[in-house]
């Protein structure tokens, strides 16, 4: 069975290097690395003040910089083929487009950080190369954020403190909401910044704090299915969703639905919004449910949170695709003890809880059913939690 590969650091370390020269000519004084996420659960609560417990994938985006002295900055990405050329003033909103938006952003977003320094202002040469699925709800988008970010701010000299953390996660999302233009709720971004080893991140967006939680079920592994549809965050379905749950906490007189009293959601008037709401509402209460199972290793009670979550996601927030829905009825019939689709929804992928023995047999059949189905080839992959973005040595 093929797993899409996450690679080693040093392999994709060299491999970055090798590409700023090649595309750039230019010679890498640092390379950062920063992981994309699969989502356990928590599914559009972040931006309304909620919980999540995402999980650090072993596949991450790998930035090779170097500094320059004429303040203008080049990207390039294995990933894409336009080269971006700029000046730093041109970074910011409405002065790029397209891929290069979620590189520049950062170093817009980055820069009173940077300003102290003579390296952060003198400009960069930035390649990029990633082995995270781009668009597939496993967030590259934040994985070349932060890796970008921590390239620069090693450039500048800028030690990678605590405070330093918390800052780049905000000119992460600062960067993806403003400059590339698609509305993000912050989850990615912390995740990419601030996972551990072996374990998920529960964070919570209300008291603003995030705390990690081992992942630790013997015999289990956790598998991610890319159904290959793309989801498209810019088109309006996330923003369609967002503006339902504030309708809903504006009609009941709440800040955010995370303070909504489900009686109140079961009396909104409007039935779309009230669907929404309720899933919003019960998806909180299921994060808790299974970080607390997490902590006893009730697979059932986590196979059952999994069930309620895309059912939820399916029918009420009406975010799933049938791709999404056979992948996750095909990996519980062949045996995962949970499966539900994870991100932001209208494609991308699933995550299921599998014995290990069982990964081939669940990934045989959901591979047979898509093809049963005319729907393209899926691809999988093993999400081992990995740790947070840092410079590679
Ligand atoms: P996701 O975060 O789920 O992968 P998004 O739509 O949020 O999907 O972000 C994907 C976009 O981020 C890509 O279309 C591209 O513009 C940019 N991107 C992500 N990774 C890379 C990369 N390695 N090289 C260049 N651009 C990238
Ligand atoms: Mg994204």
């Amino acid at each position: 069975m093929a797993y899409l590969s996450p690679g080693t650091p040093a392999d994709l370390a060299d491999r970055a290097r090798a590409g700023l020269a090649d595309r750039l000519g230019a010679t890498a004084t640092v390379v950062a690395r920063a992981p994309g996420r699969v989502n356990l659960i928590g599914e559009h609560t972040d931006y309304n003040a909620g919980a999540v417990l995402p999980v650090a994938l072993p596949h991450a985006t790998y930035a090779a910089a170097a500094p320059r002295t004429d303040g203008v900055v080049r990207l390039a990405s294995a990933q894409q083929d336009r080269i971006w050329t700029g000046r730093l003033d041109e970074t910011g909103p409405g002065q790029v487009t397209g891929w290069a938006a979620y590189a520049a952003g950062v170093v817009w977003a980055l820069g009173p950080l940077l300003a102290d320094s003579a390296a952060g202002t003198g400009g960069f040469d930035i390649y990029i190369d990633s082995t995270v699925p781009l668009g597939a709800g496993l967030s590259s988008s934040a994985a070349i954020e932060c890796a970008v970010a921590v390239a620069v701010l090693h450039l500048a000299g800028v030690p990678i403190t605590d405070e330093v953390r918390a800052a780049t996660i905000a000119a992460c999302i600062r960067a993806e909401t403003e400059v590339a233009g698609a509305p993000t709720g912050g989850m990615d971004q912390t995740v990419s910044m601030l996972a551990q080893a072996e374990c998920a991140l529960h964070i919570d967006f209300r008291d603003e704090t995030h705390e990690p939680v081992a992942l630790d079920l013997p015999g289990r592994v956790l598998l991610v299915t890319d159904t290959g549809v793309s989801h498209e965050l810019t088109d309006g379905g996330y923003g369609a969703r967002r503006a339902d749950c504030e309708q809903a906490a504006r009609e009941m007189g709440v800040p955010t639905l995370r303070d909504a009293d489900p009686a109140d959601v079961a009396r909104l008037t409007d039935e779309r919004v009230r669907r929404r709401a309720h899933h919003v509402v019960t998806e909180i209460a299921r994060v808790a449910d299974v970080v607390a199972a997490l902590r006893t290793r009730d697979l059932p009670a986590i196979g059952a949170a999994f069930a309620a979550s895309h059912e939820s996601m399916r029918d009420d927030f009406e975010i799933s695709t049938p791709e999404l829905d056979l992948a996750v009825d095909t990996a519980v019939q062949a045996g995962a003890d949970a499966a539900r689709m994870t991100g932001g929804g209208f494609g991308g992928s699933i995550v299921a809880i599998v014995p290990a023995e069982r990964a081939e047999a669940v990934t045989t059949a959901i591979d047979a059913a898509f093809a049963g189905a005319g729907f393209s080839a899926p691809a999988h992959l093993l999400a081992e939690p990995s740790a947070g973005a840092g410079v590679v040595d």
